[in-house]
């Protein structure tokens, strides 16, 4: 498959850029931002409110997008109709922003990305395909101008459409923008060590599109675009529609269960006290497979109150749930029973099914408590992989900082969710061993994160707060860096 990654700050032309680029070569364009901005107009259209996350992300499972084709463009549909001027509008750039910053909206997003690119031949613009989307695609760009340049052109393109706005406020928004997309925990927008950066600032546009098509080299430009290119578009709907079939509504537990939780929620908060470092990376309300180091009893409550929250789900030991009262507690909690040593049909059927509801699981890798902790983690179990590969799930590595205890102060790490997408369509068996070493690494680059964050922080809230603020850039390129090495 050809793909192209271009990345860039609002109003660098990215758009413009892509299309010159995806005509010039026959092949498809995909808008990423329209996407966000998709999500967000459906989500202000309900009457909610962009920016909080508890009320975005359970509507998600009734957001459908497709495209039709017409002329040269892509029109983006939402459930069925067309809303490629509406998303345009400008007030919508500041909500697809704020939307972009919540965890389950960008896993939705990424996840329909990835699933057309690996399709279909494709140029994808946006903030974060270079680093998160497609980290390994051959083609990589990030396309940058002067905030004033960039402020000019939005005011000329607004202009046209006959929606006349001060510079002044359009660059504010600009700078804005930029600011909540380079500085989100999670995929924020960087220039990736192996992208090609083009200043566009005193460029044309064919100017920048010869740079990009200068360096793409590729050997047969597919002819007969037009034919081609609508022949695309169905392949893109077929990967989105694959993609949410697979989506199914959840079950809410009922209410006598519910009120328990919360009760056995809100005791733990009050006795375990914890601080999660990037938080923001939690994707609430989206299927993902958690997996953390194992210290103590105690683990799984933290986590269970503090991350994943009244939807999660966590396996437990068969043995302690035998016990009646204990059992109850622990299913208001989420827990899964699960008989170690054994195929446990039950426990793989919950597992799925709650992944399957977009629920959070937890599962321990190690398979059992580790008292070394985060520095020497145990040989990682091959269970997560083949849950992940098998629902598709994205994967969030935790690491506890130190060990759990009463009235002390928790710490956990929430590192960037991943995917084992480079696995699927595989026989499990015969490549879950290798899958868990993926997994295994990852753990040990959340773990260099970690030990950056300790280093510079000494535990400080204040220090941690001030860090993430000036130094998320800093560290997730080294993050980006290392993932490529
Ligand atoms: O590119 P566009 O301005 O249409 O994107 C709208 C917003 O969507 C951006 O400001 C950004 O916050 C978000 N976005 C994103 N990741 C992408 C594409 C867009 O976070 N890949």
């Amino acid at each position: 498959m050809i793909n192209i990654a271009i990345d860039g700050p609002s109003g660098a032309g990215k758009s413009t850029i892509a299309k010159i680029v995806a005509k010039k070569l026959g092949i498809t364009y995909l808008d990423t931002g329209a996407m966000y901005r998709a999500v967000a107009l459906y989500v202000v259209n309900k009457g909610k409110d962009p920016s909080i996350e508890e009320d975005v992300a359970p509507l998600l499972s009734e957001i459908n997008i497709s495209y039709i084709k017409k002329d040269d463009d892509n029109l983006i549909c939402l459930n069925g109709c067309d809303v490629s001027e509406e998303i345009r509008r400008h007030e919508m750039s500041k909500y697809a922003s704020q939307v972009s910053k919540i965890p389950a909206v960008r896993l939705f997003l990424v996840d329909m990305q990835r699933n057309i690119a690996s399709n279909t031949d494709v140029v994808l613009d946006g903030r974060d395909i270079t680093s998160y989307v497609l980290p390994d695609a051959k083609h990589k760009f990030y396309l940058t101008a002067d905030a004033e340049e960039r402020a000019k052109r939005r005011c000329k393109e607004l202009a046209e459409k006959g929606q006349e706005m001060p510079y002044e406020q359009v660059l504010q928004d600009i700078k804005d923008r930029d600011f909540n997309d380079m500085n989100r925990s999670f995929a924020p927008l960087i220039k990736t060590a192996d992208s090609i950066e083009i200043d566009s600032t005193h460029m044309t546009l064919q100017e920048v599109a010869d740079v990009i098509l200068n360096n793409v080299e590729i050997k047969n430009p597919q002819e007969n675009y037009e034919e081609k290119s609508l022949a695309q578009i169905k392949d893109v709907n077929a990967a989105v529609s694959k993609q949410i079939k697979q989506r199914t509504k959840q079950n809410k537990p009922n209410i006598f269960y519910r009120g328990l939780a919360n009760f056995v929620r809100w005791a733990m908060g009050a006795v375990w006290t914890t601080r999660i470092y990037f938080a923001d990376r939690f994707p609430k309300n989206s299927k993902a497979i958690v997996i953390c180091n194992h210290y103590s009893a105690l683990d799984p409550c933290v986590i269970m109150s503090k991350v994943l929250g009244k939807n999660g789900k966590v396996l437990m030991k068969y043995e302690v749930m035998k016990n009646k009262f204990v059992g109850k507690v622990a299913t208001a909690i989420g827990a899964i029973p699960v008989k170690r040593g054994e195929a446990d049909v039950n426990a793989v059927k919950s597992i799925l099914g709650a992944l399957g509801k977009n629920q959070p699981v937890l599962i321990f890798p190690e398979g059992t408590r580790n008292k070394s902790g985060n520095k020497e983690l145990l040989p990682f179990k091959s269970g997560v992989a083949t849950f992940a590969i098998k629902s598709k799930s994205p994967i969030v590595p935790m690491l506890y900082y130190k060990k759990t205890g009463i009235f002390k102060r928790n710490k956990i790490i929430v590192g960037t969710p991943f995917w084992l997408d480079k696995f699927y369509g595989q026989k499990v068996g015969d490549v879950k061993e290798e899958a868990t070493d993926y997994i295994f690494e990852k753990m040990q680059e959340l773990r260099a994160e970690l030990d950056i964050l300790v280093e510079k922080c000494h535990g400080s809230k204040k220090k941690y707060l001030k860090y993430k603020k000036n130094q998320s850039m800093e560290l997730c390129a080294n993050v980006g860096e290392s993932r490529k090495k």
